[in-house]
Order: C-alpha cells, then sequence, then structure tokens
C-alpha cells in the first residue's frame, strides 16, 4: 500500500519544527520532507537536515526542471518541496509530512487531493508573537514581516482537514499523531473493502 501524504501549516514560531520533531522521533513509517529554500541559515540550521539551502539561481533551475512537488515565495524567499524523493518514499509506503505555508498547502490539496491537510493553530496571538520573540532566531523586521501574514494563514484555516491547537506541547502531539493513525485506519479500511469487493 502507498503511504500517505500530510502537510502541517500554521504562522511562523507557532511551533511546527517543535511538535514535528517530537512526532517524527515517536513514528518511523513517517519521514520529514526537506524543504529547499533561498533563505539564508538562521541558528543552528544545517544544509541537507533543516533545509536545502540553494541560490536563487538554483532554485529557479529546479522550478524549471517540474522539480518541486509545489512551492511560493514567502516573506521574500523561496521555499519549495522536492518532487522526487516525496513521491518515492510514498510508493515504498512510507507516509511524507510536509512543512509549508498556506499557499503550498492549497497547491497539494489541488494536484494530491487524497493529502491530509493539518493546521497547528496558536493558542492566542499575544502567545504567538512571544513564542516568535523568544526564539530569537529573527529581528524585529523579520518578527513583523511573519505577523503580517497572519491574517490570511488565519483565514485559511477552513481550507484544511484538521485544526490542532498547540497550546500543551504534549496535548498538541499526541492530536497529529491520532491523526495519523485515524488516516491509517482509513485508507487501510478502503483498501480490504477494494480487495474483499473488487
Ligand atoms: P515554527 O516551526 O512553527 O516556526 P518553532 O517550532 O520554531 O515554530 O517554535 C517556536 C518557539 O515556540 C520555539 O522556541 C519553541 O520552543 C516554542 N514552542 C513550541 N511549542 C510550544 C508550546 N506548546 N508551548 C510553549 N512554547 C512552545
Ligand atoms: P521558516 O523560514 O520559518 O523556516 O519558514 C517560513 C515559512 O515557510 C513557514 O510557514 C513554513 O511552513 C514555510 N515553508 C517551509 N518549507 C516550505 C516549502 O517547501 N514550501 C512552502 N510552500 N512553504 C514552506
Amino acid at each position: 500500500m502507498e503511504g500517505l501524504l500530510f502537510v502541517l501549516s500554521g504562522p511562523s514560531g507557532v511551533g511546527k519544527n517543535t511538535v514535528l520533531k517530537k512526532v517524527l522521533a515517536k513514528r518511523t513509517d513517517l519521514t520529514y520532507s526537506i524543504s529547499a529554500t533561498t533563505r539564508p541559515p538562521r541558528g543552528q540550521e544545517v544544509d541537507g537536515v533543516d533545509y536545502y539551502f540553494l541560490s536563487k539561481e538554483q532554485f529557479w533551475a529546479e522550478c524549471q526542471n517540474n522539480g518541486f512537488l509545489e512551492w511560493a515565495e514567502i516573506y521574500g524567499h523561496y521555499y519549495g518541496t522536492p518532487k522526487k524523493q516525496v513521491l518515492a518514499l510514498i510508493q515504498k509506503g512510507q507516509h511524507v509530512i510536509l512543512d509549508v505555508d498556506i499557499q503550498g498547502a492549497a497547491q497539494i490539496r489541488q494536484n494530491y487531493a487524497n493529502a491530509v491537510l493539518i493546521f497547528l493553530h496558536p493558542p492566542s496571538i499575544t502567545e504567538l508573537t512571544r513564542r516568535l520573540r523568544e526564539r530569537k532566531t529573527e529581528d524585529e523586521d523579520a518578527i513583523k514581516k511573519r505577523l503580517a501574514y497572519l491574517e490570511k494563514e488565519l483565514a485559511a484555516v477552513t481550507s484544511y482537514d484538521y485544526v490542532v491547537v498547540n497550546d500543551q506541547l504534549e496535548e498538541a502531539c499526541r492530536r497529529v499523531e491520532a491523526i495519523i493513525n485515524a488516516e491509517e485506519v482509513k485508507v487501510t479500511r478502503g483498501y480490504w473493502k477494494r480487495f474483499l469487493n473488487p
């Protein structure tokens, strides 16, 4: 059976990376898709681990090559999901999870109808701003750019299959895992139904 494609979106600083790290540590059947970006590395980020850091020219060459499953411009930089590795993993039966913004999620929805879209929601805007500032990875200007995108992001929530509020971290992780389990049950049931009643 093919693996499932999951998308996790949410405003910058809501905790997508934090939640993903915890969920991925528990599930060997789930792989994180490393995106390509033209944004410079920040903090301790490592090329090939957190992102593939590309020049604009390299990114565009990959775009022309039809090498991205989806791509978007966010906060003045380009971000894209490498297509080949994601499709190969899914074909091998591995679930894949993407951390993409609302534009990327819309493209995935359009091209991969079976993808499962999860939106990670902040408990409040005050708490989101606090997390973003406390992370200390962006200057005030970059933080403002990220918060300016918030309204559009929150308006897109209705296009997602699931909304998880990241208030208590452990609870949010449990909910994301529960979604993965529920979606697995759905496809397995469908597979056996088709197998037994062709
Ligand atoms: P994102 O990937 O969505 O931009 P991060 O995972 O980098 O966000 O998290 C932003 C900051 O918020 C980090 O400092 C992280 O430790 C903190 N954080 C994440 N989830 C929670 C939570 N449930 N409660 C408190 N702080 C959190
Ligand atoms: P950051 O710069 O904080 O790592 O990411 C900024 C935004 O880019 C986040 O909303 C994140 O979800 C989004 N993002 C990361 N990788 C991709 C990608 O491959 N495609 C798209 N569309 N968005 C991405």
